[in-house]
């Protein structure tokens, strides 16, 4: 019987089925971080707003209007994370971690919230996991992250994945470029739909992302920064390319690749997938130099980068099996139920999966239960006191000795 309430829009309910195939992808995540030296890293599920407006940028969408912020009780403004970056470099300075060995390298995985428009693969709470490799300002960094995310993606078995390549450059030839860009549209406005208009001088670096034909002529023909790049910029792009050559990685560069998100400097990269329609970037992430100092910290070169999970789940768009049981006790007589439940324990902590009947079945209906619930074998207590053990896909059944019930289930001796 269906309830009338819901999870709220844009929200889901991870069943057992999606839990599995959750866990799955966790588990190959946390030894890809774990050989490669990535630490796990948790942070509260929400933030003083600061550190984000600061941070992922005033003029973003994120800020502007997807975060989900709130006043508590003692008039301090909060807001859900919308992105696990910040947080992160907010408990790096707060617990000293500047003054350990760097860089520091560290994953996280968990619940973000964005108050977006929701659609397959676009929620407004979902999950990321990601890296994050702080204190060093080495290409070798932005290649090791970038070769994590392939290799994850890999070993998933995520098909048809393509890695979008570009570089924004550092902070000041940033700035200089971007005022450029800035010029470009403004002797365009006429052409520029309004939306793009309105956000010239607060994020001229979206119309790249325009859909609209118009504003696309006009893009073609703006300066990118890739063309801006310079010295050591350009120097470190080249770098970074070459490694990603050298461990056989292949990209392609987009000169006008540009994330929502405003701490990125130098390196940015996007892996998309083909099999997701609109929403078709499963991870990517790119260089923060500048965010740590943003937060009131040193200046700290850092890389890192987030995935969707549940992108990742459509794209590969299988459902994990149930695991089964080991065991099921069932009994011919409720007289022998404490000794099922004895059995059943005994079973449990040698480390077998075993259930019983909590439903006050009968023998039949409990066979029935551990026939649907995969059961390899049932161990029959009859009234007796003797036991019988089945085979459920063989279905052959033999007597069983429940004092040497583990000997019995490896089929031979204890
Ligand atoms: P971002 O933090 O914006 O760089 O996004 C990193 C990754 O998180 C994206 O590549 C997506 O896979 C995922 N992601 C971002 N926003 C959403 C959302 N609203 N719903 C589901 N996944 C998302």
């Amino acid at each position: 019987m269906a309830s009338k309430f819901q999870a709220p829009r844009g929200t889901f309910d991870v069943l057992p089925a999606q839990a599995r195939a959750r866990a799955r992808l966790q588990a190959i995540a946390d030894g890809i971080f774990q050989r490669a030296g990535y630490e796990t890293i948790q942070t509260p599920s929400f933030e003083q707003t600061d550190p984000f407006e600061r941070g992922v940028g005033k003029s973003t969408d994120i800020v502007r209007k997807e975060m989900f912020t709130f006043e508590d009780k003692g008039e301090r403004s909060l807001t859900l994370r919308p992105e696990g970056t910040a947080p992160i470099c907010r408990a790096y300075l707060e617990h000293g971690m500047h003054k350990q060995a760097q860089p520091v390298k560290l994953s996280y995985v968990g619940p973000f919230f964005r108050h977006e428009r929701p659609q397959a693969g676009r929620y407004r709470q979902f999950h990321q996991l990601g890296i994050e490799c702080i204190g060093t300002a080495s290409p070798l960094a932005d290649a090791e992250v970038i070769m994590l995310l392939s290799d994850l993606l890999g070993e998933l078995g995520v098909p048809g994945v393509a890695l979008r390549l570009g570089s924004l450059g550092s902070l000041d030839a940033r700035a200089a470029y971007l005022e450029e860009l800035k010029a470009h549209l403004h002797r365009h406005e006429g052409d520029l739909t309004p939306d793009v208009r309105e956000r010239i001088d607060i994020n001229p670096l979206r119309a790249f992302d325009s859909d609209d034909d118009r504003v696309q002529g006009v893009m073609a023909s703006a300066p990118t920064m890739l063309e801006a790049l310079s010295g050591e910029d350009a120097e470190h792009f080249a770098e970074v390319r070459a490694l990603l050559d050298a461990a056989g990685i292949s990209y392609e560069i987009d000169p006008t690749l540009v994330r929502g998100i405003d701490y990125y400097t130098r390196t940015i990269f996007s892996f998309v997938c083909d099999a997701l329609r609109a929403q078709s970037e499963i991870g990517g992430g790119g260089r923060y130099d500048g965010l740590i100092e943003q937060l009131g910290g040193p200046a700290t070169p850092a890389v890192g980068w987030a995935a969707g999970i549940e992108r990742i789940l459509l794209a590969l768009d299988e459902e994990e099996p149930g695991a089964g049981r080991d065991a099921f006790v069932a009994i011919a007589d409720p007289e022998q139920r404490g000794r099922a439940m004895a059995l059943v324990t005994e079973l449990r902590n040698a480390g077998f999966s075993a259930e019983m009947d909590l439903g006050g079945r009968g023998l039949k209906g409990q066979l029935k239960h551990a026939d649907r619930i995969g059961a390899a074998r049932v161990l029959i207590l009859e009234a007796d006191g003797s036991a019988q053990l089945r085979d459920m896909t063989s279905g052959e059944q033999r007597v069983a000795d429940t004092g040497n019930l583990l000997g019995e289930m490896t089929g031979g001796e204890a």
